[in-house]
């Protein structure tokens, strides 16, 4: 076990940001370019004389911010707990074991996501206690305005909860937000962001381990924990799997998540017509070998035709980046309800999809997972998907 004590002075890749200070937050409120530029200069200027700066490398600063949020959490406290929308495995092991966490400490607390998720994700432990924003509004936002203390975990900014944007941004909680995707927006007092991190599980993991508090994670956390870092990493593939990653899981298996009945849980349970669906996007798989890119496409017909219920095209995309010599693969999916074509986009190796995405579909991610939305028709967003890719020829044929 010693060897999984990594000391909070090795964090140093960590964010983690105290916006009580007065000097911070006079930056905060500058914007654009100029704010980024800003802080790095300040940042790197002023490291050694301040421990007010964005990017913390002193391990006192973050002892610091952690003994704030230990003496924030030590007396009971009314708490929400969000993940984004559309949430997945990671968003909801990660809100669920920080829910069972805070539970032992006697906090009233309720995990509230922006609208429902998939039946593979049912039977995680806390699943009856969740509420669904989408649909019960009233006791939601009741909930949020006498929350205390906002978690926010598996999303970068407010606009990822879709219809609980607002009661977000007008709630007074003070919000801690605990996520690895890239570019964090400024709205939290605490934010805990490391884009280098497998899983928002992995680093409520680490959370635990600043309080002092890894012996509190039992096997109902544990298997909230396993089953974020198992589905983020691709079961455990992605290069974001580090040996910690594989450290923290072994971990979490010796304290009682039973690897092999969740990998089940999550991955055996498919519906005949979730097969037959992969089937038919198996079928609409084209390749474009010249940018070493593979797209798939499910209209709103196809998907009726096959049954499509929530979380059925979960992983789907996959398969394109799966072919040989394949670098960059999108999925495209009509939704009517929603008057958008869904897009996620994978890549391997240095393209961008979070880039790509945030450039063309009104997106963002990670570097190599990232997602987006076209408000085009479907054939209408494939067209301008092909007439994109001639200007990333560079690095799409890199080797
Ligand atoms: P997926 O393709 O599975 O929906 O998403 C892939 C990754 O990109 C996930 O980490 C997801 O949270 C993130 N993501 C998906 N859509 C968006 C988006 O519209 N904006 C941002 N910033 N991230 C997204
Ligand atoms: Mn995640």
């Amino acid at each position: 076990m010693r060897s999984l004590k990594i000391s909070i002075e090795n964090l140093h890749r960590n964010v983690i940001t105290s916006r009580y200070n007065s000097f911070n937050e006079g930056i905060t409120r500058t914007y654009g370019l100029i704010e980024i530029s800003l802080k790095c200069i300040l940042n790197f200027v002023l490291k050694p004389y301040s421990k007010i700066l964005k990017i913390v490398s002193s391990s006192t600063m973050i002892k610091a911010q952690i003994n704030e949020i230990k003496s924030l959490l030590s007396t009971p406290k009314s708490i929400v707990i969000v993940p984004h929308k559309n949430p997945d495995g990671d968003a909801m092991g990660s809100t669920l074991a920080l829910y069972h966490y805070l539970r032992i400490y006697g906090h009233d607390a309720t995990v509230i996501a922006p609208n429902d998720y998939p039946d593979f994700l049912k039977w995680l432990p806390g699943n009856d206690s969740v509420m669904i924003f989408e649909s019960d509004l009233d006791a939601s936002e009741a909930l949020m305005s006498k929350a205390e203390i906002i978690f926010t975990l598996d999303f970068n900014a407010l606009h990822r909860t879709g219809e609980m944007t607002e009661s977000l941004e007008n709630s007074d909680a003070l919000k801690i937000m605990i996520d690895h995707h890239q570019q964090p927006d400024d709205y939290a007092i605490y934010t805990y962001s490391d884009v280098s991190m497998s899983s928002t599980c992995e680093m409520v993991y680490n959370f635990i381990e600043y309080l002092n508090d890894l012996d509190k994670i039992d096997s109902t956390i544990a298997t909230c924990l396993y089953t974020g870092i198992m589905t983020d990493t691709g079961s455990f593939r992605f290069p974001s799997t580090t040996t910690r990653t594989h450290q923290v899981v072994g971990d979490l298996i010796s304290k009682g998540a039973e690897n092999a009945a969740i990998h089940n849980n999550v991955f055996d349970t498919n519906s005949y017509s979730r097969l037959q669906l992969l089937g038919r996007a198996m079928q609409n798989l084209k390749v474009i070998p010249e940018f070493r890119t593979a797209y798939i496409t499910l209209s709103q017909a196809e998907l009726d035709q096959f049954n499509f219920k929530k979380g059925d095209t979960e992983g789907f995309v996959n398969y394109g980046l799966s072919l040989k010599d394949v670098i960059f693969a999108a999925i495209f999916i009509e939704s009517e309800q929603e008057g958008i074509i869904k897009v996620s986009l994978r890549s391997k190796g240095t393209f961008s999809v979070n880039k790509f995405s945030r450039a063309h579909f009104n997106g963002g991610g990670h570097d190599n997972a990232a997602g987006g939305r076209s408000e085009d028709s479907l054939e209408a967003t494939i067209d301008k998907f092909i007439s994109i890719l001639p200007k990333y020829k560079d690095e799409l044929s890199q080797k």
